[in-house]
């Protein structure tokens, strides 16, 4: 289980700075999570202001 985020992502970069486990970076195109480190606490999902990141 992780999070992840959806073409939703305008690239703000509020998530990344909020991860406690430090998962998130940019990517290409929109922010990215690294399913590997994400402890599914949900922080990225309440400091995001478009709800891009979402429970898989
Ligand atoms: Fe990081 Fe929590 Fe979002 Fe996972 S759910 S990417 S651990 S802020
Ligand atoms: Fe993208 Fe939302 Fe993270 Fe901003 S807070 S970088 S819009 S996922």
């Amino acid at each position: 289980m992780a999070y992840k985020i959806t073409d939703e992502c305008i690239s703000c970069g509020a998530c990344e700075a909020d991860c406690p486990v430090n998962a998130i970076s940019a990517g290409d195109d929109k922010y990215v999570i690294d399913a590997d480190k994400c402890i599914d606490c949900g922080a990225c999902a309440g400091s995001c202001p478009v709800s891009a990141p979402q429970a898989e």
